[in-house]
């Protein structure tokens, strides 16, 4: 199978005509433009266009996506130009082409304390989550080839990758990726738990499975009688590093996790879900506590799916139930709104749970069953109150819009706010009031004696700043009338 073929044949979803030509001519032009380049690996660079384009078509996204994902280290490149991409391949692609090169120019320094701050940096920058999710397979095909990259750089990269990346996937419901981002960096961030994990797996793969086939031959044949259509009976492993990551709340002890495996029944209809749970509760005794109903009450990142946990003569095992649209929703979150774009009877769902994490600085509200109005709503500005500044060290700090450097100082630490005498603007001395731009790099200067004034409560937006100053204002008020009240 050739190449771009075998990018059409990973695609989740339908793909006419017009798309197969659209990857087809990209697949032309990226390789035209990449000819001759090598990565690190030793392999043609444009390898890396076809396998990023490939996960791309893996996560169900549309057309002009994974063509980009072809295209998008071409414009990096001084044999084509903005001009030649845009006359190809129309103002979209090249829009989305930008985001991606723009936001390769960003660094992850390790500086935990501000992650979230460069999260929301990351999607301010992307501008269209489009432009996020085609870094997300950018991403997970360089840590794929990781191998090859300096050793001093790998645990950086791994590291960003686990801490700004997944979490983004996460945010969208992006499982998929974020499961598959995890587990390649988790062995470069932490070898020795990694390969612990491997030996866990191992170690009780099988004799999971095994209890779990067992679940499904006994449910199944249940659910016949019961006259309950099943889609599909799918089993999951936990991922490495999530496992990981519950193991080490449960002092480690494999026991005490109950989701390692999991079944998935998936049925037609809501209805059928709680008949199925129904069904699964007469079978087998549910362990207290361990019920839940995100079908009714949706996760922040849109995932719904009904979960149990039962207690079979095997052991304890974890039963999920969900409808078809949910199972794909699931596993593809944000990206499966791109697939249904000409299906009338699968809409995308109005749901406002869906996005809380983005909605929380701005809204992403799209009506239901209309996809093109959804495209317009990625596009918006998610940040437009907001402004993001770099310290010196490279950490992002998110302030309102019209914060100044005594916003900034405080932010970064109450000590610095007291004592800020100046402020150096992407380099150049700036008045402490001035108004911040998004992106700047600011720099405090602090003296020993400097203190604030009432002044600085005209020009301070963040409430940090303004609660440090009044306190101190009102504390030294006191003490200056104290004083002079003994003076006298
Ligand atoms: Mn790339």
């Amino acid at each position: 199978m050739s190449n771009v073929q075998q990018i059409i044949s990973a695609a989740k979803r339908h793909l006419n005509k017009k798309d197969v030509e659209l990857i087809k001519k990209a697949y032309n032009f990226a390789e035209r433009v990449h000819s001759g380049q090598k990565r690190l690996s030793g392999e043609p660079y444009f390898i890396h266009a076809v396998e990023t384009a490939k996960i791309l078509a893996s996560i169900d996204m549309d057309a002009q996506t994974i063509a980009t994902g072809l295209l998008h280290d071409t414009i990096e490149d001084l044999r084509t130009t903005e001009e030649e991409v845009g006359k190809e391949f129309g103002e979209d692609i090249l829009f989305l082409i930008k985001g991606v090169t723009k936001l390769g120019t960003l660094k992850y320094r390790g500086h935990e304390r501000h992650v979230e701050s460069l999260r929301k940096f990351f999607v301010a920058m992307a501008n269209d989550i489009r432009v996020v999710i085609i870094k997300l397979a950018d991403r997970l095909h360089n840590l794929r080839t990781l191998e090859y990259v300096r050793e001093d750089k790998r645990k950086r990269i791994a590291l960003e990758s686990i801490e700004v990346y997944a979490q983004l996937a996460s945010r969208l419901g992006i499982r998929k990726l974020k499961g598959e981002i995890e587990d390649t960096a988790f062995p470069y961030v932490y070898p020795k738990e990694s390969a612990q994990v491997d030996e866990i797996i191992k170690e009780k793969k099988l004799s999971y499975q095994k209890s779990l086939s067992e679940i499904q031959k006994i449910l199944a044949l249940e659910l016949k009688k019961n006259k309950v259509k099943v889609a599909k009976f799918d089993s999951r492993m936990k991922h490495k590093y999530s496992l990981w990551k519950k193991l080490t709340k449960k002092e480690m002890d494999i026991e005490k996790i109950y989701d390692i495996v999991a079944l998935r029944v998936v049925v037609e209809t809501v209805e059928e879900c709680y008949r199925v749970l129904g069904i699964i509760h007469s079978l087998w005794k549910p362990l207290p506590g361990r019920i839940k109903d995100y079908i009714a009450v949706p996760k922040p990142n849109g995932y719904r799916s009904i979960h149990t946990t039962i207690i079979t003569e095997n052991g304890i095992a974890e039963i999920q139930v969900r409808t078809e649209q949910m199972d794909i929703e699931a596993n593809y979150g944000v990206a499966a709104h791109f697939a249904y774009k000409d299906q009338d009877d699968k809409k995308p769902l109005d749901n406002k749970e869906k996005f809380k994490w983005i909605e929380e600085l701005n809204n992403l509200h799209y009506a239901p069953g209309d996809p093109k109005n959804f495209l317009e709503h990625l596009k918006m500005d998610f940040f437009s109150r907001r402004i993001f500044i770099f310290t010196p060290k490279g950490d992002v700090i998110d302030l309102p819009e019209d914060s100044c450097p005594i916003d900034f100082a405080f932010s970064v630490h109450s000590d610095v706010g007291y004592h800020i005498t100046g402020s150096r603007v992407n380099g150049k001395i700036s008045p402490i009031f001035s108004k911040l731009h998004n992106g700047d790099m600011v720099e405090i200067i602090t003296k020993k004696d400097a203190k604030p004034s009432v002044k600085w409560l005209e020009s301070v937006k963040t409430s940090i700043a303004k609660k440090h100053i009044r306190s101190y204002l009102e504390k030294n008020t006191l003490l200056s009338k104290l004083k002079s009240f003994g003076k006298s």
